[in-house]
């Protein structure tokens, strides 16, 4: 565990070296900020040896004016470093964001249909917001804490060495191994908190979603229930936690305190057989008990950075992971005549577990032409549009547009040559005309409105309170399933690809609407090529050929 959190740790690391040199000027300023506050009391003592009239190497004046520029300077430089370690960090969040939105865009789709959603939100939220803590609050302090510890061994080493190497080994104890002691002792605590506060947040949001359903059988009692039991155990945990946090303060204080005592031990009895004078005991004595500010900063780390050690990990996860389907951006580019597939054998990974979903499956579409499929739920005729999408790369076998395979076309110049209509139609929440827009977006008003039209929509818009610039509700659900795929539809037609992929285009559709679109696919049909997917045989009509789909297998 020690060895993988340190693996991290280096990872993280590295991703400083474009902010680098704001890095080391943080870690400079704060060195000197707490030189300036360490110094103070030190200057103090001198004050008072110059006031009971031993000789000191500073008149009583230069200590008052050395004191006060001391305490201005702390103040700015404690500032100035805090600015440039929350500069850093918030720099490099948003670079660490930019980079696992690249990452997630390689692995998307695939990434996305698997069960990981709900993960990936909290990944890209709260995971790296959890990131700041370990580039503002740590480096630094770390970098921070060892050179002020070496400063003030060497300094209190000048006055006699065996107090400097108590100083040294002192820092040790309160810098190195309380942080590793309670970071073991924490770790769990910490996960065990993380892992609840989330489960309470899906439940909550799942309840939400799932509202109409609980009321509809009665559940309303139960889910409450269930929340409140989450809530109580979440605060259960939150607890323990602020109560472990507070024993170990008290731990660390304790412990500061008996080494304390042990340096004025050892400092007197130096004194007492006569190595050292009285400012040997005075000075030395005042700088250590007022020099353990960088150290406590990091006993306190041990614990806070567990979170943020295991939120790294995710982040590098996804970073790091291959896409199932890598992008090609060079690449063939070619006019679309015609596609096939041949001999594929596919099957979706599942936790390690692979279920073939089609077996040695060979389809031919002529330019022109109409095909159907049909058949069984979950016989793979949505998967068959998505391998043609190139969403997922098929296992065995290829598919190929204008008779290259689609894994040497350029990815981008092969999606502009088809137009996918997914069985669930997604809505942005966002105006209906940017919502269609989506499949064109230098669309103009004509051909919009031109699109909507053939797919039997535009005389609901109009009949919407704002026209085309009706907002569409939260996951679209102020929209009913056929407006929806109505939709759906416009955005396929404005495309205006010569591959059409339709996926049940037509299942949640009356009679009425469904022979407007039928009506507008078959006036498209001398120059696209179609895939249509229905269990309606009314829509299947308007294919040249039909196929079955069972088994994995056509027929
Ligand atoms: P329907 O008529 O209900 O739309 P379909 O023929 O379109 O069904 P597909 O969506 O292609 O069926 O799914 C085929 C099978 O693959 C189903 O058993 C489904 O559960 C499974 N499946 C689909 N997507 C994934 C995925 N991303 N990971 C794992 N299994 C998947
Ligand atoms: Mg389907």
């Amino acid at each position: 565990m020690m060895k993988k959190n340190w693996k991290i740790a280096c990872k993280m690391a590295k991703m400083i070296r474009p902010l680098f040199l704001y890095m080391i000027l943080a870690i400079i300023m704060g060195i000197a900020g707490f030189l300036c506050s360490t110094f103070i009391p030190v200057l103090g003592s001198m004050g008072i040896m110059n006031v009971l009239g031993e000789t000191t190497v500073l008149s009583l004046k230069q200590i008052f004016i050395l004191v006060i520029i001391f305490a201005v300077l702390r103040g700015i430089l404690r500032y100035a470093e805090q600015a440039s370690n929350h500069y850093i960090a918030f720099r490099l969040l948003a670079l660490i964001r930019d980079r696992l939105f690249q990452a997630l865009r390689a692995l998307c789709p695939a990434k996305l249909e698997g069960k990981e959603r709900g993960n990936l939100i909290a990944l890209l939220t709260a995971d790296v917001e959890l990131l700041e803590v370990f580039y503002a609050h740590t480096i630094s302090p770390v970098a921070i804490a060892i050179g002020m510890s070496l400063i003030m061994s060497l300094w209190i080493g000048s006055y006699h060495v065996l107090l400097g190497v108590l100083a040294l080994v002192s820092y040790g104890i309160i810098g190195i191994w309380i942080p590793t002691y309670i970071a073991g002792r924490g770790k769990s605590l910490a996960r065990q908190f993380r892992d609840a506060s989330g489960e309470l947040g899906n439940h909550v949001l799942d309840s939400l979603r799932g509202l109409e359903e609980s009321l509809q059988y009665g559940m309303e009692e139960t889910r409450l229930f269930e929340m409140k039991e989450k809530s109580r155990k979440l605060s259960i945990l939150e607890g323990k936690m602020k109560e472990g946090t507070g024993t170990n303060t008290a731990i660390t204080n304790t412990i500061v305190l008996f080494l304390t005592l042990f340096f004025f031990v050892c400092a007197s009895y130096l004194f007492l057989a006569g190595q050292i004078a009285f400012e040997g005991v005075l000075v030395p004595f005042v700088t250590f008990v007022s020099s353990f500010g960088p150290v406590l900063a990091l006993a306190s780390l041990g614990s806070t950075l567990q979170p943020t050690f295991a939120a790294a990990e995710r982040v590098f996860e996804i970073l790091e992971e291959v896409p199932v389907v890598e992008e090609v951006k060079e690449g063939v580019i070619k006019e679309f005549s015609g596609a096939d597939c041949k001999n594929v054998t596919f099957a979706y990974e599942d936790q390690g577990k692979e279920t073939e979903i089609l077996k040695n499956f060979s389809l031919e579409l002529k330019p022109n032409q109409v095909i159907g499929l049909v058949g069984k739920s979950g016989s793979g005729k949505s998967t068959l549009l998505k391998l043609f999408m190139r969403f997922w790369d098929t296992g065995q076998g290829s598919v190929n547009l204008s008779g290259e395979n689609i894994k040497n076309w350029n990815t981008k110049s092969l999606r502009n040559q088809e137009s996918y209509m997914t069985q669930e139609t997604h809505l942005f929440h966002d105006t209906i005309e940017r919502n269609i827009k989506i499949a064109k977006w230098n669309a103009t008003q004509e051909e919009l409105e031109e699109a909507c039209k053939k797919a039997s929509i535009h005389d609901f818009i109009l009949s919407l309170p704002n026209g085309y610039q009706t907002q569409v509700g939260e996951l679209g659900d102020t929209l009913s399933g056929g407006e929806r795929q109505r939709i759906g539809l416009a955005r396929a037609f404005l495309h205006n690809a010569p591959f059409l992929l339709l996926d049940e285009p037509t299942s949640n559709l009356d009679s009425l609407n469904e022979a407007v679109i039928l009506k507008s696919l078959n006036e498209q049909r001398k120059e696209k090529t179609i895939v249509l997917v229905s269990h309606r045989e009314s829509t299947m009509h308007m294919a040249d050929q039909v196929y079955y789909v069972e088994n994995g297998r056509k027929s």
